[in-house]
């Protein structure tokens, strides 16, 4: 089948898959809430046609054309093909949606791009089974989501100890054909209307612990697999009136595995910490954050601009405070976007001809969620009440309100009302609506929590031996002293 269309894409939602939707057990293919999710996922597959030359290419073992995403790369060439098909991705949705399809093809292409890590269980088939499910997804085009997070409950004990013990997802029992796993996994964004969730390590795992050490990809559909939403925030408005929650809510669900049979040719990682807690190490920065780092920097490029009409639409633009604002932002992306070129020509061999970026890149896991909290507050900051006035399109078509809104609520500099209540509508759609909220808790943890990463961060410094400045400067000092001494001396 190779590259999707988003009726294809559509058609294979049509399954027994059990999503719970407050009280009630939904079919997602015709419950009015997914309406708008199904047609944004699937506007995101016509897309990928839409902008082919950037974003689909022909493998050359297969001769399928493919989402570039799921290219395993072995140069800087192959680096920069992605940058241009996840750049263009994001551009769907100007960075709003976080889990379009790319995002865990370019996981699974590292994943599959170091079988050497796989290697390391002594026994090929891991690997060998990896690489035919990274073909398999090729093939089938699947929009593939991960639910990697343990359940944990209770923080005053380790991840997987205390009561957590009986909540994270873990082997039950060992049969011919496969696996039985038991528990919960925190959380499944898009989960509902993907094709398969992937399931593969986050944070380390100790020895003791090798029932949770477990990687395998399963049909959304397969029996016992239970999804739990949220209250679902896309709303039924226009594109014009909500450009996000009429289209963009990807639906968080938590996951809850209850005896769910595996087949041995699904199963990646089986209880081997060895390899379990160094795939990420060896994946994750250089090429995850590839992915990751551009479709934020997308979402940045476009804030800016709609700051830029706010400003434009209220007459502040030349207004030194505001023009603070707006350069603010700008920094952050430029910040970004230095970063993720100089991690790409800074990428390398990280392994089994595996070419990813600099591990550099991963500074941006650690700024990038404050910025992004700190732009939705800039938006607030500048909307104000104005993020409130904004009448829909349709109001402006009544012929008693028309001609009022259009003469109480202009915008400045000759900017017409309709025009003037679209940026508002937008920008508040971006930073304050139901929607809104749920995207700035999603860029503070998608990928881990920022103290996390920061104290992952000192760690690689410390290994590198970043220290040594202090008793420099110490020994500087003392070596003059010496010197002068023995001048003083002579
Ligand atoms: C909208 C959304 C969508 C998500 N989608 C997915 C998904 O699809 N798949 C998936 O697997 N996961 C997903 N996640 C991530 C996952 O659910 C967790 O939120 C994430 O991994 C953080 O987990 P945690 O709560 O254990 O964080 P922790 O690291 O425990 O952090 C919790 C809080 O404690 C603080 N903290 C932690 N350690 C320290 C410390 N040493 N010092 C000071 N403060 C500290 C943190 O700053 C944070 O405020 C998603 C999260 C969100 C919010």
């Amino acid at each position: 089948m190779a590259a999707r269309t988003g009726e294809q894409y559509l058609a294979g939602l049509k399954d027994d898959r059990e999503v719970w939707l407050g009280s009630e057990r939904v079919d997602i293919t015709t419950h009015p809430a997914f309406a708008g999710s199904l047609a944004g996922m699937a506007g995101y597959f016509d897309y990928q046609h839409k902008y082919a030359d950037d974003c689909l290419m022909v493998d050359p073992e297969t001769g399928q054309e493919h989402n570039v995403s799921l290219l395993r790369p072995r140069n800087e060439a192959d680096l920069q093909r992605r940058h241009r098909a996840f750049d263009r991705l994001a551009r769907y949705s100007n960075g709003m949606l976080g889990r379009t399809p790319d995002y865990v093809n370019v996981v699974l292409a590292g994943h599959a791009s170091r079988t050497d890590i796989y290697d390391r269980s002594g026994d090929p088939i891991y690997a060998q089974r990896l690489v035919n499910y990274w073909r398999e997804v090729q093939e089938k085009d699947l929009a593939l989501t991960h639910t990697i997070t343990h359940a944990a409950i209770d923080k005053s004990v380790g991840e997987l100890q205390g009561m957590n013990e009986d909540l994270t997802l873990r082997v039950v029992e060992r049969r011919e054909d496969g696996l039985v796993v038991r528990g919960a996994k925190m959380i499944a964004t898009l989960g509902p209307i993907a094709d398969e969730l992937y399931v593969y390590p986050a944070t380390p795992i100790q020895q003791g612990f090798e029932h949770y050490a477990l990687s395998f990809a399963i049909p959304v559909a397969s029996p016992g697999v239970v999804q739990v939403c949220r209250d679902h925030y896309g709303v039924d408005q226009s594109p014009e009136d909500r450009p996000f929650s009429s289209r963009f809510d990807e639906q968080d669900a938590v996951v809850i595995f209850d005896d769910v049979f595996v087949p041995w040719e699904r199963v990646f990682i089986d209880g081997d910490l060895g390899v379990y807690n160094a795939v990420n190490a060896a994946t994750a920065t250089g090429s995850t954050q590839q992915q990751t780092a551009i479709r934020a920097s997308v979402k940045l490029e476009f804030a800016y601009d709609v700051c830029v009409q706010m400003a434009k639409v209220t007459g502040t633009e030349a207004k030194p405070e505001t023009a603070a604002l707006l350069g603010e932002i700008y920094s952050y992306l430029r910040i970004a976007r230095s970063v993720v070129r100089d991690s790409e020509a800074r990428g390398s061999d990280w392994g089994n001809g595996a070419f990813f970026c600099h591990d550099d890149i991963s500074a941006l896991r650690t700024m990038m969620p404050v910025w992004m909290i700190r732009v939705n507050e800039i938006i607030k900051t500048m909307g104000s009440h104005n993020l409130l006035a904004t009448p829909t399109a349709a109001a402006f078509e009544d012929p008693r309100l028309g001609p009022l809104l259009r003469t109480y609520l202009p915008g400045a500099g000759g900017i017409s009302a309709e025009e003037r209540a679209r940026i508002f509508r937008t920008a508040w759609d971006f930073a304050g609506s139901a929607l809104g909220g749920r995207i700035e808790l999603y860029e503070r943890f998608y990928l881990g929590s920022i103290a996390r990463a920061r104290g992952l961060d000192h760690k690689k410094a410390q290994a590198k031996g970043e220290t040594g400045a202090y008793a420099a400067m110490f020994q500087e000092i003392a070596d003059t002293r010496a010197a002068q001494s023995a001048l003083a001396g002579a």
